[in-house]
């Protein structure tokens, strides 16, 4: 009786794919092992944006923006 090999497991959902041999590639993969072509993972459209928002939390956190709002302040107050 011949069992599936446990070789080649079926692709799970999610799971990226060399583009020339359609073989699975690990998470952080970018190439592949079997033949050693390029595969760059996908930037999402979002990717940029998470970058500057994730930039601008950290000058949030680490500038000191008292002195710039006080200044705001007083044009406001003339
Ligand atoms: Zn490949």
């Amino acid at each position: 009786m011949a069992e599936p090999s446990d070789e080649d497991p079926p692709p799970q959902p999610g799971q990226r794919l060399c583009r020339r041999c359609r073989a699975p590639l690990d998470l952080d993969d970018d190439v592949c092992r079997a033949c050693g072509e390029r595969n760059p993972v996908p930037m999402p459209w979002w990717g940029p944006l998470a970058g500057a928002a994730m930039l601008a939390l950290i000058a949030y956190f680490l500038v000191d923006f008292t002195p710039l709002i006080d200044m705001i302040n007083r044009w406001l107050k003339w």
